[in-house]
Order: structure tokens, then C-alpha cells, then sequence
């Protein structure tokens, strides 16, 4: 054969092999074509494939290997190369070793009658050897790649349980907002709020992402209130955790009340015992000394228990309302009625007290007279508890104070201003203002007396009327609150 033919015909065995070798897909394939291969050169009695383990070697099939080779196979690991040695009773063994990296992979062991090996069958097999290590390495990658898997999603799975049988909703953004994952109570949560929450949640990142690790929120939707907490990872991703606490917040305001309960109860006893204290003293020195008092000292004397008798009434007929209303049994009397007309009623009757405590009280009424159809007592009442807290919470640092009604015509709606330059309200306070028994937690606030539940009788007086009430103040500044009501004519 020409020298080009047989370089032809190496290179064409050789493309077969790597085509054979490269398509195998498990350990016996491998073992299968290597026999196949071998038996191509030389006639093969008996294979053996061995594994290395700790101890030594492992026949892959179990079967049982000749002492004498066992001995060659542990010398030829060694050399990790293809080795032919005579057998004591004659022929030859082939033990190829095949490997990647120094590492010993798998060994292949055959008896032969074949005393010895051609350069070229040498080549050949030396190639096989390669192209066979390659593949087994591959394939125990390979292998272990599955087992991982199989490890990270049974690792998944249970994490998703544990993650699935949480109370409170979670779920991972990554830092473009888009969602990476969800439990199954954040589904929960999201098909009840919908996307009012989404959105939240949203705004809330583009916070943390300019403000730091870290934000908690507490937000009411439709009646419920949820915590929710929003934080960076590590990987710069977003962990955002719902949970529902409107029970703890019931609970919460189911306290606070009662605390308010008691601390009223404190209150209202000292409220009534301060007018009742001034009238049994003053009344006491009325008969120990009638005889000798002039007709004007007898005078001042009656009118402040006068005085003090009023202020009783005043704050059980306030008590009394705020007993009715919580037992629902006030009724709206509607009427006709000027509401300029009742507003110069309600200024004359409260200008003295204005004045004696050096505030000015004004009013500011439209030309026009203005009808509406409301319970005039209880707009009255409700005009009074204003101007007595306007006057009451007056700042005494100033030298001019006043407090001022301003009457309203807005189409077919009417608003009342009742204004004051007094010590204000912080804005803070300015939603609880209307909570029952609720007072400013200030020093200038208790120096006034009070029971804090003026402005929740007031509130639901205006609205059982159908009308809204509302505040701006500022603090040290003053206090403006509106009442809006439709004329209803
Ligand atoms: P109180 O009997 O304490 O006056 P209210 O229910 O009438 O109870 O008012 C509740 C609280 O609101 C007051 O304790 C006070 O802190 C604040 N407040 C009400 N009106 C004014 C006002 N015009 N200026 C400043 N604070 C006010």
C-alpha cells in the first residue's frame, strides 16, 4: 500500500472511532464498544473492567478476576499506560488504563493469544484510551450534575413548603421590580387587596431602594390592617413579607380604650367634683354668715354658683349625650331654620365667656339668609362645643386673641368655620382629634380641663345629620375646623 493510502486508511479507522466513541451514552456502552474495538485488533479470551475504589480495585461485572492479572492491573494503574505482559500459561494480557488528568478512571483487562501488539494497534488503542477517558469523565460529571439537581429541587421543594405554610405572604423582586417569586398566602393576599397592594408594595421599593436596607409598614386595606416588610438581600434582590395584623390591632385599640376608660373616669370624677367643691363652699358661707353679708358680696357669691352649677350641667349633658349616642338612642329632629340667625344666638351666648377669659369673638355672616333643613339644637350644640374649645385652648401668650365663625353659602351646600389663634393641634393628632376620649398629649392641653370626648359627640352629631367635619391647625398657630351640610331643602 502506497504511504498516502495508509495514512488515509489510519485517518478513516480513526474518524469511525471517534464517531463511535463520542456517541455512547452509558457505562455498558462503553464497556461494549471497547470490546468490540479491542476484539478489532486482537482476539480477546476473556475482559475484565475495573474500577478503582479505596481499598483497590472493583470488577465493574462482578466477575472474578485471575490473581496474576489482578497483579498486572495494579502495576499498569501505576504507569497509566497501555501495557502487554506474557501469562505464565502462555498468550499475553492487555491492560489498558484510562485516565484524564493523572486520574484513573476505569481499567480494561483482557487475555490474549496475541504475543505482541503492533506500533500501529498501539496508536489505535492509545486513542481509544483517550477518547474513551473523556467520554467516562464526562459522563460522571455528567452524573453528578443530576445528582445535584436532584438535590437543589428536593431542597426547593421542601423550602416551598416550608415557604408555602407560612401565615404571612412572601415574595422576591429582583431590582427591577419584577417578581421572582411568590408563596402561596402572598397569591392570597393579592387576589383579596388586588392591585391597590401590588402598587404599595411597588412605591415602597422605590423607597428602600433610596433609603436603605430596611422599611416596615403598617397600612389599612378594605378594613384589614397589614404589616408589611420590605428588605435588600444580599444578591440585591427585594424579600417583601406581608403579614395580616388586624387582629393585634384590634386588640391594640381594645386596650388603649380601655386605659382611656379608666383615665376619663378619673377625670370626669375630678371634673365634677371641682364646680360641686366651689358650690358646697360658697353656699356654706352663704347661711354661716347671711346675717351679716351685703346685698353684693350675697350677689357675686349666688352668681358663681350659678357659674358652677351651668358648668355642671354642661358636662353631664355632654356625658349624657355621649352615653345616648353610644347606645344609639339619639334622634334627628329636622326643622327649617336660619342658620345666620342661629349663629347670632350661638355668638351672643358665648361673647361674655369670650370675653372674661380676654378673647375676642367674632362672626362673619352672609348678606343673604340662609335656610336649612337640619336639627337646630344639635347644629347648636354642636357650634357651642367649637367655640368653647376654641375659647378654652386659647393661647394665653398672646396678646390678641380671638375666635371666629364664618357662615358659608357653597351652592347647595353650606360650611361653618370655626377659627381660633390657640395653641393648635401638632399634626400628628389631627385624625385622633375625634376618637372618643382622646386628648392632645401636651402640657398646654392639660392645663385646661377636660374629658376628650367633646369632639367624637361633636363628629357624630354632624354626621348623623349627614354633614362633615374636618380640621387644619398648626401648632401654636390656631385651629380652623369646617363643618360642611347640605341645605336639604
Ligand atoms: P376636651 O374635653 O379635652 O376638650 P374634646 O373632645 O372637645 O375634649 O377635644 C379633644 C382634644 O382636642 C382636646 O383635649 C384638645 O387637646 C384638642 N382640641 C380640641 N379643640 C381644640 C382647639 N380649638 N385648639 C387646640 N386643641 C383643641
Amino acid at each position: 500500500m502506497e504511504q498516502k493510502d495508509l495514512i488515509l486508511e489510519t485517518y478513516s479507522k480513526i474518524s469511525d472511532l471517534v464517531m463511535e466513541i463520542s456517541s455512547l451514552k452509558d457505562l455498558s456502552q462503553i464497556e461494549n464498544s471497547i470490546n468490540t474495538l479491542v476484539n478489532r485488533i486482537l482476539t480477546v479470551n476473556n475482559a475484565y473492567f475495573l474500577k478503582p475504589t479505596e481499598k483497590g480495585f472493583e470488577e465493574v461485572n462482578n466477575k472474578n478476576v485471575p490473581e496474576e492479572i489482578m497483579d498486572l492491573v495494579s502495576w499498569a494503574a501505576k504507569s497509566l499506560k497501555i501495557s502487554v505482559f506474557p501469562l505464565e500459561e502462555g498468550g499475553s494480557a492487555l491492560i489498558i488504563p484510562f485516565s484524564r488528568s493523572q486520574k484513573l478512571l476505569l481499567i480494561y483487562a483482557c487475555e490474549t493469544d496475541t504475543e505482541e501488539i503492533s506500533n500501529e494497534a498501539t496508536v489505535f488503542l492509545n486513542i481509544m484510551s483517550f477518547l474513551t477517558a473523556t467520554i467516562i469523565e464526562n459522563l460522571e460529571l455528567y452524573e453528578e450534575i443530576l445528582k445535584t439537581n436532584e438535590i437543589i429541587e428536593s431542597n426547593r421543594k421542601f423550602l416551598n413548603q416550608i415557604l408555602d405554610s407560612m401565615i404571612s405572604g412572601l415574595a422576591v423582586y429582583d431590582n427591577e421590580y419584577k417578581e421572582l417569586f411568590r408563596n402561596k398566602n402572598f397569591e392570597k393576599f393579592e387576589q383579596e387587596y388586588g392591585k391597590k397592594l401590588i402598587e404599595f408594595i411597588k412605591e415602597e421599593l422605590v423607597k428602600l431602594e433610596i433609603f436603605g436596607e430596611k422599611i416596615t409598614k403598617e397600612k389599612e386595606f378594605d378594613e384589614h390592617f397589614l404589616s408589611i416588610d420590605l428588605l435588600r438581600t444580599e444578591e440585591d434582590n427585594y424579600l417583601v413579607i406581608i403579614s395580616d395584623i388586624t387582629g393585634t390591632k384590634e386588640l391594640e385599640r381594645l386596650r388603649k380604650l380601655d386605659q382611656m376608660k379608666t383615665e376619663f373616669l378619673s377625670t370626669v370624677s375630678h371634673e365634677l367634683r371641682t364646680p360641686l367643691a366651689a358650690i358646697k363652699a360658697y353656699s356654706e358661707s352663704i347661711v354661716e354668715s347671711l346675717d351679716f353679708m351685703d346685698t353684693e358680696t350675697l350677689k357675686d357669691f349666688m352668681e358663681t354658683i350659678l357659674n358652677e352649677a351651668n358648668h355642671l350641667q354642661n358636662l353631664l349633658d355632654e356625658i349624657l349625650d355621649f352615653s345616648r349616642l353610644e347606645m344609639k338612642s339619639i334622634n334627628i329632629k329636622k326643622e327649617e331654620f336660619s342658620l345666620n340667625e342661629l349663629i347670632d344666638e350661638v355668638y351672643s351666648s358665648n361673647k361674655s365667656k369670650a370675653e372674661s377669659n380676654d378673647v375676642k369673638l367674632y362672626k362673619v355672616l352672609p348678606k343673604e339668609n340662609i335656610i336649612v333643613n337640619l336639627d337646630r339644637t344639635r347644629v347648636k350644640q354642636i357650634l357651642s362645643n367649637l367655640i368653647d374649645n376654641a375659647i378654652k385652648y386659647s393661647d394665653k401668650r398672646k396678646d390678641l386673641k380671638f375666635v371666629k365663625i364664618t357662615l358659608q353659602d357653597r351652592g347647595d351646600k353650606v360650611w361653618i368655620l370655626v377659627e381660633d389663634n390657640g395653641i393648635g393641634i401638632p399634626k400628628e393628632h389631627h385624625e385622633k382629634i375625634f376618637e372618643k376620649f382622646y386628648r392632645v398629649d401636651s402640657s398646654l392641653t392639660y392645663e385646661v380641663s377636660g374629658t376628650g370626648i367633646g369632639l367624637s359627640v361633636v363628629k357624630e352629631l354632624v354626621e348623623m345629620q349627614g354633614g362633615k367635619i374636618w380640621l387644619k391647625s398648626v401648632e401654636n398657630k390656631g385651629t380652623r375646623f369646617y363643618i360642611e351640610f347640605d341645605k336639604g331643602k
